[in-house]
Order: structure tokens, then sequence, then C-alpha cells
């Protein structure tokens, strides 16, 4: 599929399609389905391969990457890259709920972090909070 048309399904799930960072949630929240559903092609075709008693040499080939490197990346089954998609998770997460960004959930970008809505709207009742008691 070409980018653009992967960024017209962004923003027909955005909540706010006007918006350009509320396309760029669902955006990053499309892109993290679709590294999930690659990744999980592979691991498949992988495992077709090794069930059908091909080597790591020959699945390395297919990659142009050593035996080696193929057997690190697929085999314990997955748990590199399972790993790597939970990190990429995190780092996607509300720095102060570890909510995931989605749909529902707006997400406000930092230097140093992310805070979603929910977090946003509770920090501001806080605040108002303190200030009322000056
Ligand atoms: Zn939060």
């Amino acid at each position: 599929m070409e980018p653009s048309e992967l960024l017209t399904q962004a923003r027909t799930r955005s909540i706010d399609p006007a918006d350009p960072l509320e396309t760029l949630s669902a955006a990053i929240t499309l892109s993290d389905e679709l590294s999930r559903d690659t990744d999980a092609l592979l691991d498949l075709a992988v495992r077709d391969a090794r069930s059908a008693g091909a080597s790591w040499t020959a699945i390395g080939e297919r990659f142009g990457f050593s035996k080696q490197a193929a057997r690190k990346r697929f085999s314990p089954p997955f748990a590199g890259r399972q790993l790597a998609n939970r990190r990429k998770k995190r780092d996607a997460a509300c720095s102060f709920c570890r909510q995931t960004p989605g749909p529902r959930s707006h997400m406000v970008h930092g230097e140093a972090g992310r805070i979603c809505g929910t977090c946003v709207s509770l920090a501001s009742d806080i605040v108002a909070d303190l200030a009322k008691r000056r």
C-alpha cells in the first residue's frame, strides 16, 4: 500500500481529521499495527520454511544476512522482536499513566515525554484546585 493511502486511512481513523496531530496519533497506532502484521508475516514464513527443513543458512541468505543473524532474529521464537515491539509501544505511551495512543486517547508530545488527555485533564483539575486554595 502507498504511504499516501496509509495516511488517508489514518485520517479516517483520526478522532479529528482536521487536526494534523490527531491524524499523527492515528498514524502512529496504524504504523504499530502494520509493523506487528509484517513481523507476524515473516515469523510465519520463517516457521514454515523451518518446518519444511530449510536451514538457517538458507533462510539467512533470503534476508541477506548470516545464518547466525537469521537464527538470532527468529529463534527462540520472536523474543527479540516482541521485546522491541513492547519497547516501541512503551515509548509511545503516556509518560504518566502508561496509556498507549489510540483512536480514543489524545496524546500531547513534549521533548522528554508524552501526556494523554486523561492525565492533562487530571493535572488541570489539580492545578485549578491549588489555585482556589490560594
Ligand atoms: Zn496518561
